[in-house]
């Protein structure tokens, strides 16, 4: 991917509204690109499991490789609190691990509905939109899923 180059870093005022849920490294450490994609991110890891081609994605509003958040039009805050989710996870899975759970759940669970690590990415940033002020500890809301198998 070549995305990097033109990719920026979370913004001071977003920074300071998810320090109660990320790790610093992660906020310090994701960059934001605006880029029109239609699906890269999803065939990428289609790539790396050998299923180029196979999936056709609709259109999706932001996607996270890694460290990289991506978006095609704009990206509201609670976007990319859910986008930070998954660069925990990546994290915490690393990459193939990540690539292997999200497509395995996409191809067994009807779509992103049946996707564990998309359920946890919406349920957190629902979370998030209810209650912006009551920090939680997304890295560790991950590590307990992981551990149960829950991923
Ligand atoms: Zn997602």
């Amino acid at each position: 991917m070549r995305l990097r180059p033109e990719s920026r870093p979370i913004d001071t005022n977003d920074f300071k509204e998810f320090g109660p849920f990320f790790p610093e490294a992660v906020l310090t450490e994701a960059r934001i690109v605006r880029a029109s994609m239609p699906n890269p991110g999803f065939y990428f890891l289609a790539r790396l499991l050998g299923i180029e081609g196979v999936l056709e994605m609709s259109t999706i509003g932001a996607i996270t490789l890694v460290d990289v958040i991506a978006y095609s039009e704009r990206i509201d805050r609670s976007t990319l609190f859910h986008e930070l989710v998954h660069v925990v996870q990546y994290r915490a899975l690393g990459l193939r691990t990540f690539a292997r759970l999200y497509v395995t759940g996409f191809l067994s669970g009807g779509g992103y509905a049946g996707i564990p690590l998309e359920h946890q990415a919406y349920e957190l940033e629902e979370r998030f939109r209810r209650n912006p002020k009551t920090g939680f500890s997304v890295e560790n809301d991950v590590r307990e899923r992981l551990q149960a198998g829950r991923l």
